[in-house]
Protein backbone atom coordinates (compact mmCIF):
# COMPACT_ATOMS: atom_id res chain seq x y z
CA UNK A 1 0.00 0.00 0.00
CA UNK A 2 0.98 3.47 -0.83
CA UNK A 3 1.98 5.68 2.75
CA UNK A 4 -0.85 8.20 1.39
CA UNK A 5 -3.75 8.51 4.12
CA UNK A 6 -1.80 5.71 6.40
CA UNK A 7 -2.16 6.45 10.09
CA UNK A 8 -1.78 4.76 13.53
CA UNK A 9 0.46 1.80 15.09
CA UNK A 10 -1.50 -1.27 15.39
CA UNK A 11 -0.35 -3.78 17.35
CA UNK A 12 -1.29 -8.28 16.81
CA UNK A 13 -2.69 -8.84 20.23
CA UNK A 14 -2.14 -12.62 21.10
CA UNK A 15 -4.00 -14.62 23.38
CA UNK A 16 -4.59 -17.90 25.30
CA UNK A 17 -7.49 -18.30 27.56
CA UNK A 18 -8.78 -15.22 27.80
CA UNK A 19 -5.78 -13.65 28.58
CA UNK A 20 -3.29 -11.67 26.79
CA UNK A 21 0.68 -13.39 26.53
CA UNK A 22 3.35 -11.25 28.38
CA UNK A 23 5.04 -11.29 24.73
CA UNK A 24 1.81 -9.73 23.10
CA UNK A 25 1.34 -6.58 26.35
CA UNK A 26 5.16 -6.35 25.67
CA UNK A 27 4.65 -5.27 21.84
CA UNK A 28 1.52 -3.47 22.88
CA UNK A 29 4.19 -1.33 24.83
CA UNK A 30 6.19 -1.14 22.50
CA UNK A 31 3.58 0.09 20.12
CA UNK A 32 2.45 2.99 22.80
CA UNK A 33 6.01 4.43 22.25
CA UNK A 34 5.89 4.13 18.62
CA UNK A 35 2.40 5.79 18.36
CA UNK A 36 3.06 8.07 20.94
CA UNK A 37 6.14 9.41 18.55
CA UNK A 38 4.18 9.75 15.88
CA UNK A 39 1.33 11.41 17.64
CA UNK A 40 -1.43 8.84 16.51
CA UNK A 41 -3.62 6.45 18.28
CA UNK A 42 -2.26 2.85 19.22
CA UNK A 43 -4.55 0.27 17.85
CA UNK A 44 -4.83 -3.55 19.49
CA UNK A 45 -6.04 -5.51 16.73
CA UNK A 46 -7.82 -9.34 18.20
CA UNK A 47 -8.93 -12.06 16.16
CA UNK A 48 -11.11 -15.03 18.40
CA UNK A 49 -14.06 -16.08 19.45
CA UNK A 50 -16.08 -14.11 22.43
CA UNK A 51 -13.13 -11.53 23.01
CA UNK A 52 -15.22 -8.44 23.48
CA UNK A 53 -14.32 -8.41 26.93
CA UNK A 54 -10.67 -8.70 26.20
CA UNK A 55 -10.77 -6.10 23.49
CA UNK A 56 -12.09 -3.57 26.33
CA UNK A 57 -8.83 -5.11 28.32
CA UNK A 58 -6.38 -3.85 25.37
CA UNK A 59 -7.51 -0.55 26.18
CA UNK A 60 -6.86 -0.64 30.26
CA UNK A 61 -3.26 -2.39 28.83
CA UNK A 62 -2.40 1.22 27.40
CA UNK A 63 -4.31 1.07 24.02
CA UNK A 64 -6.33 3.81 22.52
CA UNK A 65 -8.64 1.43 20.08
CA UNK A 66 -9.37 -2.31 20.10
CA UNK A 67 -10.32 -3.76 16.54
CA UNK A 68 -11.65 -7.41 16.54
CA UNK A 69 -12.79 -9.94 14.78
CA UNK A 70 -15.34 -12.35 16.38
CA UNK A 71 -15.84 -15.82 14.58
CA UNK A 72 -16.22 -19.09 15.22
CA UNK A 73 -14.03 -20.00 12.56
CA UNK A 74 -11.36 -18.09 14.06
CA UNK A 75 -11.24 -20.06 17.73
CA UNK A 76 -8.10 -21.48 16.70
CA UNK A 77 -5.23 -20.30 15.08
CA UNK A 78 -5.27 -20.66 11.21
CA UNK A 79 -2.74 -18.90 9.13
CA UNK A 80 -4.80 -18.43 6.12
CA UNK A 81 -8.03 -17.22 8.02
CA UNK A 82 -6.13 -14.92 9.74
CA UNK A 83 -4.55 -13.14 6.90
CA UNK A 84 -7.29 -12.98 5.30
CA UNK A 85 -8.94 -11.27 7.76
CA UNK A 86 -5.87 -8.96 9.16
CA UNK A 87 -5.59 -8.05 5.04
CA UNK A 88 -8.89 -7.13 5.01
CA UNK A 89 -8.46 -4.57 8.15
CA UNK A 90 -5.44 -3.16 7.39
CA UNK A 91 -6.78 -2.61 3.58
CA UNK A 92 -10.24 -0.83 4.86
CA UNK A 93 -8.33 1.30 7.86
CA UNK A 94 -4.76 1.75 6.50
CA UNK A 95 -2.29 1.55 9.14
CA UNK A 96 1.22 3.41 9.15
CA UNK A 97 2.76 0.26 11.20
CA UNK A 98 1.71 -3.08 12.69
CA UNK A 99 3.74 -4.78 15.00
CA UNK A 100 3.61 -8.56 15.67
CA UNK A 101 5.34 -10.90 18.85
CA UNK A 102 8.30 -12.73 17.28
CA UNK A 103 7.35 -16.10 18.10
CA UNK A 104 5.78 -18.98 15.98
CA UNK A 105 2.29 -17.27 15.24
CA UNK A 106 3.88 -13.67 14.56
CA UNK A 107 6.65 -14.90 12.24
CA UNK A 108 3.67 -16.80 10.20
CA UNK A 109 1.30 -13.90 9.85
CA UNK A 110 3.80 -10.97 9.57
CA UNK A 111 5.51 -11.99 6.57
CA UNK A 112 2.19 -13.37 4.51
CA UNK A 113 0.52 -10.09 5.18
CA UNK A 114 3.02 -8.24 4.24
CA UNK A 115 3.22 -9.59 1.26
CA UNK A 116 -0.33 -9.66 0.50
CA UNK A 117 -0.40 -5.68 1.36
CA UNK A 118 3.18 -5.61 -1.21
CA UNK A 119 4.64 -3.57 1.90
CA UNK A 120 8.31 -4.37 3.82
CA UNK A 121 8.60 -6.71 6.61
CA UNK A 122 11.73 -6.46 9.24
CA UNK A 123 12.05 -9.52 11.97
CA UNK A 124 13.47 -9.89 15.16
CA UNK A 125 13.65 -6.00 16.13
CA UNK A 126 15.03 -4.98 19.51
CA UNK A 127 14.21 -1.27 19.40
CA UNK A 128 12.06 0.62 17.21
CA UNK A 129 12.40 4.30 16.61
CA UNK A 130 10.25 6.96 14.68
CA UNK A 131 12.64 9.78 12.98
CA UNK A 132 12.46 11.59 9.57
CA UNK A 133 14.68 9.58 6.60
CA UNK A 134 15.52 11.15 3.60
CA UNK A 135 16.01 8.57 0.88
CA UNK A 136 18.94 9.28 -1.91
CA UNK A 137 17.59 7.71 -4.94
CA UNK A 138 14.65 9.43 -5.06
CA UNK A 139 15.81 12.90 -2.91
CA UNK A 140 12.90 12.50 -0.95
CA UNK A 141 12.57 12.86 2.91
CA UNK A 142 10.12 10.67 4.68
CA UNK A 143 8.14 12.08 7.78
CA UNK A 144 7.74 10.01 10.64
CA UNK A 145 9.36 6.92 10.18
CA UNK A 146 9.38 4.19 12.35
CA UNK A 147 13.53 2.64 12.25
CA UNK A 148 13.69 -1.12 12.88
CA UNK A 149 16.17 -1.95 14.81
CA UNK A 150 17.30 -5.50 15.08
CA UNK A 151 20.87 -7.44 15.22
CA UNK A 152 22.58 -8.17 11.47
CA UNK A 153 24.10 -11.60 11.09
CA UNK A 154 27.69 -10.12 11.55
CA UNK A 155 29.27 -8.20 14.61
CA UNK A 156 26.50 -4.66 14.11
CA UNK A 157 23.13 -3.24 15.29
CA UNK A 158 21.31 -3.11 11.61
CA UNK A 159 18.95 0.30 11.02
CA UNK A 160 15.93 -0.93 8.87
CA UNK A 161 14.65 1.65 7.05
CA UNK A 162 11.02 0.86 4.82
CA UNK A 163 10.16 4.07 3.46
CA UNK A 164 8.18 3.38 0.36
CA UNK A 165 5.18 1.63 1.39
CA UNK A 166 2.68 1.54 4.50
CA UNK A 167 2.07 -0.58 7.26
CA UNK A 168 5.56 -1.03 8.05
CA UNK A 169 5.58 -4.68 9.35
CA UNK A 170 7.72 -5.41 11.79
CA UNK A 171 8.13 -8.37 14.74
CA UNK A 172 9.32 -7.89 17.99
CA UNK A 173 11.40 -10.16 20.29
CA UNK A 174 10.00 -11.53 23.36
CA UNK A 175 12.24 -9.55 26.42
CA UNK A 176 12.62 -5.94 24.96
CA UNK A 177 9.59 -4.17 26.45
CA UNK A 178 8.55 -4.00 29.65
CA UNK A 179 4.16 -4.38 29.63
CA UNK A 180 2.88 -0.92 30.62
CA UNK A 181 0.46 -1.30 34.03
CA UNK A 182 -3.18 -2.27 33.60
CA UNK A 183 -5.01 0.70 34.06
CA UNK A 184 -8.76 0.04 34.48
CA UNK A 185 -9.67 3.94 33.96
CA UNK A 186 -8.32 3.96 30.68
CA UNK A 187 -10.88 4.89 28.09
CA UNK A 188 -10.96 3.88 24.25
CA UNK A 189 -12.92 2.91 21.34
CA UNK A 190 -14.11 -0.96 20.87
CA UNK A 191 -14.66 -1.59 17.28
CA UNK A 192 -15.58 -4.65 16.19
CA UNK A 193 -14.77 -5.83 12.50
CA UNK A 194 -16.77 -8.01 9.75
CA UNK A 195 -14.26 -10.01 7.86
CA UNK A 196 -15.10 -12.73 5.38
CA UNK A 197 -13.51 -15.33 4.77
CA UNK A 198 -13.39 -18.01 1.34
CA UNK A 199 -13.73 -21.65 1.53
CA UNK A 200 -10.00 -21.58 0.49
CA UNK A 201 -8.85 -20.29 3.89
CA UNK A 202 -9.85 -23.90 5.16
CA UNK A 203 -7.54 -25.76 3.16
CA UNK A 204 -5.52 -26.85 6.70
CA UNK A 205 -7.83 -27.62 9.67
CA UNK A 206 -6.88 -27.55 13.20
CA UNK A 207 -7.81 -30.91 14.93
CA UNK A 208 -6.39 -30.58 18.34
CA UNK A 209 -3.66 -28.47 19.93
CA UNK A 210 -0.83 -30.07 22.66
CA UNK A 211 0.67 -28.11 24.87
CA UNK A 212 5.09 -28.68 24.39
CA UNK A 213 6.51 -29.72 27.24
CA UNK A 214 7.84 -27.07 29.08
CA UNK A 215 11.85 -26.38 29.90
CA UNK A 216 12.93 -26.10 33.51
CA UNK A 217 15.02 -23.85 33.15
CA UNK A 218 12.92 -20.08 33.71
CA UNK A 219 15.64 -17.25 32.63
CA UNK A 220 13.22 -14.74 31.67
CA UNK A 221 11.57 -15.07 35.10
CA UNK A 222 14.79 -14.73 36.88
CA UNK A 223 15.99 -12.17 38.88
CA UNK A 224 19.53 -13.01 38.56
CA UNK A 225 21.09 -14.43 35.79
CA UNK A 226 24.78 -15.94 36.49
CA UNK A 227 26.25 -16.73 32.80
CA UNK A 228 28.93 -18.36 31.52
CA UNK A 229 30.87 -18.13 28.50
CA UNK A 230 34.01 -20.08 26.70
CA UNK A 231 36.29 -17.93 29.15
CA UNK A 232 35.86 -20.71 32.54
CA UNK A 233 38.00 -23.01 29.87
CA UNK A 234 41.25 -21.84 31.36
CA UNK A 235 42.41 -19.57 34.15
CA UNK A 236 44.39 -16.36 34.14
CA UNK A 237 47.29 -18.38 33.91
CA UNK A 238 46.23 -20.03 30.76
CA UNK A 239 45.95 -23.61 32.74
CA UNK A 240 43.23 -25.62 31.54
CA UNK A 241 40.29 -25.83 33.85
CA UNK A 242 37.47 -28.40 33.57
CA UNK A 243 34.45 -26.91 33.06
CA UNK A 244 32.48 -28.25 35.50
CA UNK A 245 34.70 -26.16 38.24
CA UNK A 246 33.17 -23.01 36.56
CA UNK A 247 29.60 -24.77 36.92
CA UNK A 248 29.91 -25.50 40.52
CA UNK A 249 31.10 -21.82 41.48
CA UNK A 250 28.26 -20.29 39.41
CA UNK A 251 25.70 -22.29 41.15
CA UNK A 252 27.28 -21.27 44.89
CA UNK A 253 26.96 -17.34 43.28
CA UNK A 254 23.64 -17.99 42.37
CA UNK A 255 22.61 -19.86 45.67
CA UNK A 256 24.64 -17.24 47.73
CA UNK A 257 22.27 -14.07 45.53
CA UNK A 258 18.98 -16.57 46.70
CA UNK A 259 19.90 -16.91 49.60
CA UNK A 260 21.40 -13.42 51.10
CA UNK A 261 18.91 -11.05 48.43
CA UNK A 262 16.20 -13.54 48.40
CA UNK A 263 16.08 -13.59 44.29
CA UNK A 264 15.41 -16.30 42.08
CA UNK A 265 18.59 -17.23 40.35
CA UNK A 266 19.23 -19.23 36.86
CA UNK A 267 22.67 -19.89 35.46
CA UNK A 268 22.73 -19.29 31.73
CA UNK A 269 25.63 -19.65 29.02
CA UNK A 270 26.57 -17.62 25.65
CA UNK A 271 25.88 -19.84 22.45
CA UNK A 272 29.78 -20.21 22.37
CA UNK A 273 30.02 -22.41 25.21
CA UNK A 274 26.41 -24.23 24.23
CA UNK A 275 28.01 -24.77 20.76
CA UNK A 276 31.69 -26.27 21.85
CA UNK A 277 29.65 -29.34 22.70
CA UNK A 278 31.64 -30.65 25.62
CA UNK A 279 31.26 -33.62 27.71
CA UNK A 280 31.76 -32.35 30.82
CA UNK A 281 28.89 -30.03 30.49
CA UNK A 282 26.59 -32.13 28.58
CA UNK A 283 22.72 -32.03 29.94
CA UNK A 284 23.63 -29.56 31.96
CA UNK A 285 24.22 -26.25 29.97
CA UNK A 286 21.99 -26.44 27.42
CA UNK A 287 20.51 -24.54 24.73
CA UNK A 288 17.41 -23.37 27.06
CA UNK A 289 20.18 -21.84 28.80
CA UNK A 290 21.21 -19.58 25.88
CA UNK A 291 21.17 -15.89 26.09
CA UNK A 292 21.07 -13.74 23.30
CA UNK A 293 20.16 -13.45 19.54
CA UNK A 294 19.25 -16.87 18.70
CA UNK A 295 18.62 -18.03 22.29
CA UNK A 296 16.24 -15.53 25.24
CA UNK A 297 16.37 -12.00 25.67
CA UNK A 298 16.72 -11.15 29.38
CA UNK A 299 16.46 -8.25 31.23
CA UNK A 300 17.02 -9.56 35.22
CA UNK A 301 18.05 -7.16 37.88
CA UNK A 302 21.53 -8.80 37.66
CA UNK A 303 23.46 -10.34 35.01
CA UNK A 304 26.95 -11.93 35.73
CA UNK A 305 28.56 -12.58 32.84
CA UNK A 306 31.45 -14.92 33.65
CA UNK A 307 34.24 -14.93 30.88
CA UNK A 308 32.16 -13.91 27.71
CA UNK A 309 33.38 -11.63 25.15
CA UNK A 310 30.33 -10.02 24.63
CA UNK A 311 30.01 -10.00 20.75
CA UNK A 312 26.93 -8.01 19.67
CA UNK A 313 24.51 -11.62 18.94
CA UNK A 314 25.23 -11.99 22.95
CA UNK A 315 24.57 -8.24 24.43
CA UNK A 316 21.28 -8.00 22.37
CA UNK A 317 19.79 -10.71 24.79
CA UNK A 318 21.02 -9.25 28.04
CA UNK A 319 21.71 -5.47 27.80
CA UNK A 320 18.62 -4.25 29.20
CA UNK A 321 19.62 -5.93 32.38
CA UNK A 322 19.42 -3.41 35.64
CA UNK A 323 23.10 -4.04 36.70
CA UNK A 324 25.92 -6.35 34.32
CA UNK A 325 28.52 -7.00 36.34
CA UNK A 326 31.03 -8.24 33.81
CA UNK A 327 34.81 -10.94 34.78
CA UNK A 328 36.96 -10.88 32.00
CA UNK A 329 40.96 -11.12 31.48
CA UNK A 330 40.67 -8.50 28.12
CA UNK A 331 40.42 -5.09 29.66
CA UNK A 332 38.70 -4.09 26.32
CA UNK A 333 36.17 -7.39 25.68
CA UNK A 334 33.05 -5.53 24.13
CA UNK A 335 31.11 -6.77 27.31
CA UNK A 336 33.00 -3.93 28.97
CA UNK A 337 30.92 -1.11 26.99
CA UNK A 338 28.09 -1.97 28.86
CA UNK A 339 28.61 -3.51 32.08
CA UNK A 340 27.87 -1.54 35.20
CA UNK A 341 30.61 -3.25 37.49
CA UNK A 342 33.44 -4.10 34.89
CA UNK A 343 36.32 -6.36 36.81
CA UNK A 344 38.91 -7.38 34.84
CA UNK A 345 40.43 -10.48 36.19
CA UNK A 346 40.48 -14.01 36.41
CA UNK A 347 36.90 -15.47 37.10
CA UNK A 348 38.22 -18.46 39.09
CA UNK A 349 39.71 -15.80 41.47
CA UNK A 350 37.21 -13.30 40.91
CA UNK A 351 34.18 -14.93 41.81
CA UNK A 352 34.90 -16.63 44.61
CA UNK A 353 36.06 -13.26 46.13
CA UNK A 354 32.41 -11.93 45.05
CA UNK A 355 30.76 -14.80 46.77
CA UNK A 356 32.54 -13.66 49.89
CA UNK A 357 32.11 -10.54 49.62
CA UNK A 358 28.04 -10.92 49.75
CA UNK A 359 27.84 -13.65 52.33
CA UNK A 360 29.95 -10.82 54.76
CA UNK A 361 27.43 -7.87 53.79
C1 LIG B 1 23.61 -15.57 13.58
C2 LIG B 1 24.34 -15.70 14.89
C3 LIG B 1 23.60 -15.80 16.05
C4 LIG B 1 24.25 -15.90 17.28
N1 LIG B 1 23.50 -15.97 18.43
C5 LIG B 1 24.13 -15.96 19.63
C6 LIG B 1 23.37 -15.92 20.85
O1 LIG B 1 22.14 -15.96 20.85
N2 LIG B 1 24.07 -15.89 22.02
C7 LIG B 1 25.44 -15.86 22.09
O2 LIG B 1 26.01 -15.83 23.20
N3 LIG B 1 26.17 -15.91 20.95
C8 LIG B 1 25.55 -15.97 19.74
N4 LIG B 1 26.30 -16.04 18.60
C9 LIG B 1 27.76 -16.31 18.72
C10 LIG B 1 28.56 -15.08 19.03
O3 LIG B 1 28.89 -14.39 17.83
C11 LIG B 1 29.87 -15.42 19.77
O4 LIG B 1 30.61 -16.33 18.98
C12 LIG B 1 29.66 -16.06 21.16
O5 LIG B 1 28.76 -15.25 21.91
C13 LIG B 1 31.00 -16.13 21.89
O6 LIG B 1 30.86 -16.80 23.11
P1 LIG B 1 31.78 -16.44 24.35
O7 LIG B 1 31.68 -14.99 24.70
O8 LIG B 1 31.46 -17.44 25.42
O9 LIG B 1 33.24 -16.84 23.82
P2 LIG B 1 34.48 -15.94 23.39
O10 LIG B 1 34.07 -14.91 22.41
O11 LIG B 1 35.55 -16.90 23.02
O12 LIG B 1 34.88 -15.18 24.73
C14 LIG B 1 35.51 -15.76 25.84
C15 LIG B 1 35.95 -14.62 26.75
O13 LIG B 1 36.44 -15.13 27.97
C16 LIG B 1 37.54 -14.34 28.39
N5 LIG B 1 38.33 -15.19 29.31
C17 LIG B 1 39.15 -16.21 28.99
N6 LIG B 1 39.59 -16.80 30.12
C18 LIG B 1 39.05 -16.12 31.16
C19 LIG B 1 39.15 -16.25 32.57
N7 LIG B 1 39.85 -17.22 33.14
N8 LIG B 1 38.48 -15.35 33.34
C20 LIG B 1 37.74 -14.33 32.78
N9 LIG B 1 37.64 -14.18 31.44
C21 LIG B 1 38.26 -15.08 30.64
C22 LIG B 1 38.25 -13.95 27.10
O14 LIG B 1 39.01 -12.77 27.29
C23 LIG B 1 37.05 -13.75 26.15
O15 LIG B 1 36.64 -12.39 26.15
C24 LIG B 1 25.68 -15.94 17.35
C25 LIG B 1 26.41 -15.84 16.17
C26 LIG B 1 25.76 -15.72 14.96
C27 LIG B 1 26.58 -15.59 13.71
Amino acid sequence: MSESGSQDAWVYMEHQAGEFTGPSLEVLAAGRKVADKLGQKLVAVLLGTNIEKLAHIAIEYGADQAIYADHAELSNYGCLQYTRVLHQMAQKKRPHAMLFVADEIGRDLAPRLAYRLETGLATDNIELEVTDYFYPPTKTTYKNLMVQIRPDFATRVARIYTPRTRPQIATVRPGNFKPLPKNPMRKGEVIRFSGSLVDSDFKVVVEGMEDLPKSGVDLQGADCIVSLGLGILKDGKGNPRNPLEAYKLANELADTVAAKWGMKVEIGSSRGLIYAGLKELEGIITVDRQVGQTGKTVSPDIYFALGISGSVQHKVGMQRSAKIVAINLNPKAPIFEIAHYPIVGDLYEVVPKIIEEIRRG
